[in-house]
């Protein structure tokens, strides 16, 4: 259990004051509930508060009391209403010193449980009205939160053992103004996928899956699902492999969800590796013009690097990820134990872009996969944990810096120019996705070396990492010669120039700009 505070917040009559006291006594903790502390302190109701100083007093009285809860040692948990978090500094303290838990409900059940109260801002006949009206303007904050759970048509227990789940579990907070999402990572995906889609929401969710994950993973989601409601849930299959990541796959989705009568409040999960989360975040943008999707990685890949971001994408002809888009997840569940039912190939490819972000993001991070290299390899739990909350935190950073690829987030292609050509030259099964990846690490650092960029005992130093993490990397000329025609067919390209990804010392990159006739050339060598 996290040791930190847990921060429940949500609009009024999301069920705060109801959940607290039960939460806290399950977690033998203190209960805090700032509107109550502030009450006493003052000697007066919230309501004569704002009546008789204004909403601006009430505020600034609301923050001087949850930053005096937040700074106590002792783990609380802290009751706070929703308007306290909209101030940006705020927001980031309580979010860096507490777990932070929207609770959420329907606008009508909002409405409804706020009618016969004094809630200062609910005066009035307009009250619906005004609640949208709220909503919308708190929708920013409120995407910040760790974890979100719905106490709609739940009992307290339940909805206090969702609490429990989002208190116990990491979450790295992906934060993008009104796009920011969470990266859950927990043990098991049916509990937590239900408590996420349900503080979603939706009319109707459809999963996307393909036919190994199915029987596996996806199945005790779809159960979990229906057994929550009210929504009804779908389940389309498709064949797997990055050989099927195409529009025909991402068609037969959307088909269906059509003839399922999707609508705007319509959730995609996509449930799988890369290739599902790619094909599931790339329906979702293109359902109605963009519906809303979760994220469900069951691969180590998946984990680390596809399902964050927001890149999502499918290959047209022997051009890798050509058509798609940015569509950002509502959020992502990265549940460690799907890893156990991996092929060793399928996780070591996932090893590669551990290796990867380590090597252009961070040097102590490298250090420590190295350091944990056995048990990483044999997948015990608290290792495969540590590398995909690493790993996220350093995506989400980079992410939160250059959602769009404006630069920065371009080092993450480290390996991946040439690794692209690899996989199509290899007719996308000759190597796995994270297997050309190492390869092209492998033939960038000879680049850097050759270019005197790369430190060569740097490059060293990674080469026998890939190879004790069971990655190939020896590349024989031919398979070069190849793959070099379709280095052109790389996006990563502009104005003729390809800006190829050097590792410039263990965990930090730049950016090298080089036509293509120079980095075949280099390649060559
Ligand atoms: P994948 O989705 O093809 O999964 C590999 C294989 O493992 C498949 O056969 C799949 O059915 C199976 N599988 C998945 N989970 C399993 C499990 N828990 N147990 C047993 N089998 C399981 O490939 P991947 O390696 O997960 O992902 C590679 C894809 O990710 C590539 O298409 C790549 O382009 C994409 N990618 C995207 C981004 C991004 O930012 N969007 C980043 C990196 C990679």
């Amino acid at each position: 259990m996290s040791p930190r505070h847990l921060v429940l917040t949500g609009f009024m009559g999301a069920g705060k004051s109801t959940l607290g006291p039960v939460v806290a006594r399950r977690l033998g903790r203190a209960f805090v509930d700032i509107d109550e502390s502030i009450a006493t302190t003052a000697g007066r109701s919230v309501a004569e508060i704002f009546a008789a100083d204004g909403e601006g007093a009430f505020r600034r009285l609301e923050a001087a009391a949850l930053r005096a809860a937040l700074s106590t040692t002792e783990p609380a948990v802290i009751a706070v209403g929703g308007g306290a978090l909209v101030d940006d500094e705020l927001r980031a303290e309580a979010l860096a010193r507490g777990r932070v838990v929207l609770l959420t409900a329907r606008d009508e059940t909002l409405v409804d449980r706020t009618r016969d109260t004094s809630r200062p801002l609910l005066h009035g006949p307009d009250a619906a009205r005004r609640v949208a009206e709220l909503l919308r303007a708190r929708r920013p904050a409120y995407a910040h939160a760790h974890a979100r759970v719905s106490t709609e048509g739940v009992s307290v227990e339940e909805s206090a053992l969702a609490v429990e789940r989002a208190a116990r579990d990491d979450a790295v907070a992906v934060l993008l103004g009104e796009r920011s999402y969470s990266i859950r990572i927990t043990d098991r995906a049916p509990p937590v996928v239900t408590d996420l889609v349900a503080s979603l929401h939706p009319s109707s969710v459809h999963v996307l899956t393909d036919a190994n994950v199915g029987p596996l993973h996806a199945a005790p989601v779809v159960e979990a699902l229906m057994a929550r409601g009210p929504f009804s849930v779908t389940k389309v299959s498709l064949a797997a492999g990055e050989e099927h990541k195409r529009l025909a796959g991402v068609e037969a989705f959307l088909e269906h969800a059509v003839r399922a009568g999707a609508d705007r409040e319509t959730l995609v999960v996509g449930v799988g590796g890369g290739v599902v989360t790619d094909m599931a975040g790339l329906a979702a943008s293109l359902l109605l013009r963009g519906v809303r999707w979760i994220a469900v990685p069951t691969t180590l890949l998946a984990m680390v690097d596809a399902s964050i971001g927001g890149k999502t994408g499918v290959d047209l002809g022997a051009s890798k990820n050509a058509v798609g888009t940015f569509h950002q997840p509502s959020a992502v569940v990265a549940a460690i134990e799907a890893v156990e039912t991996q092929s060793r190939r399928d996780y070591a490819s996932g090893l590669a872009e551990v290796v990867k972000t380590a090597a252009v993001a961070d040097g102590a991070f490298l250090a420590s996969i190295e350091r944990e290299r056995t048990a990483i390899v044999e997948r015990r739990a608290d290792a495969v944990r540590a590398v995909v909350t690493g790993c996220a935190t350093l995506k989400a950073s980079i992410v939160m810096r250059d959602e769009r690829e404006g630069g920065l987030r371009a080092v993450l292609n480290f390996g991946h120019t040439l690794g692209h050509a690899l996989e199509a030259a290899g007719g996308w099964r000759r190597w796995t996705h994270g297997e050309a990846v190492a390869l092209g690490m492998v033939a960038a650092l000879r680049v850097g070396e050759r270019l005197g960029v790369t430190p060569p005992s740097s490059a060293q130093r990674l080469i026998e990492l890939l190879r004790g993490l069971g990655l190939p990397v020896e590349l024989d000329r031919s398979a070069v010669e190849e793959a070099l025609p379709l280095v052109g067919m790389d996006k990563k390209r502009a104005g003729g120039r390809v800006r190829f990804v050097l590792m410039s010392d263990a965990g930090a990159a730049v950016l090298h700009p080089l036509s293509l006739p120079e980095l075949a050339h280099l390649l060559r060598d």
